[in-house]
């Protein structure tokens, strides 16, 4: 029996999981994809990527996020990753100021290899961390605001947002590439 990954979809996304290393990317990605799923790596460049079908109205959508697997911490990610993605999950930190300080330096890198209407989604990881918090929503929340991105809180440890997170993605990806196709 087919299972779901080999169901016939409409359309295939590649999203990106970037940010500063341990904020917590493979671990959102674990969760989101837990369900129907398969983990797979391209050793040459480095980085793994997972699938997960999503039905979005009568549409199948084939989602394949890409994950660094640790590459960042070696300023090793290039072009290649950002080739052909629609989308962008662009995670920090809110318990280590540094990881959000650093968002501007990924927001510059995407707009030197990501496409011009990429839809960006900024996330502020371990929510669940409340009280070591080194970053207030608000400031999250202003930054996405003008820059131009959705935002996001999320805890990849107590399963918090994670589904919204990409889901909103996903479906605003969606949106923009039907509207284009009229
Ligand atoms: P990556 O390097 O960005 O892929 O980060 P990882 O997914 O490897 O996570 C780095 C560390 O943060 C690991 O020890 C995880 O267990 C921890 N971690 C990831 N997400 C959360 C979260 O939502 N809450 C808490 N408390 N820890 C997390």
């Amino acid at each position: 029996m087919a299972d779901a990954y080999d169901e016939e979809c409409d359309y295939l996304f590649k999203a990106v999981l970037i940010g500063d290393s341990a904020v917590g990317k493979s671990n959102l990605l674990s969760r989101f994809s837990r369900k129907e799923f398969r983990l797979d790596s391209k050793p040459t460049i480095g980085v793994e990527f997972a699938y997960r079908n999503v039905r979005v109205g009568d549409k199948l959508i084939k989602a394949q996020i890409w994950d660094t697997a640790g590459q960042e911490r070696f300023r090793a990610i290039t072009s290649s990753y950002y080739r052909g993605a629609l989308g962008a999950l662009l995670v920090y930190d809110i318990t280590r100021r540094v990881t959000f300080d650093n968002v501007k330096k990924w927001l510059q890198e995407l707009k030197e290899f990501g496409g011009s209407d990429m839809v960006v989604v900024l996330v502020g990881n371990k929510s669940d961390l409340g009280h070591s918090r080194e970053v207030d929503e608000e400031e999250g929340k202003s930054l996405a605001v003008s820059e131009g991105l959705c935002f996001m809180e999320t805890s990849a440890l107590e399963n918090l947002n994670v589904e919204e997170a990409f889901l909103g993605m996903i479906n605003k990806i969606h949106q923009i590439t039907s509207q284009k196709s009229l």
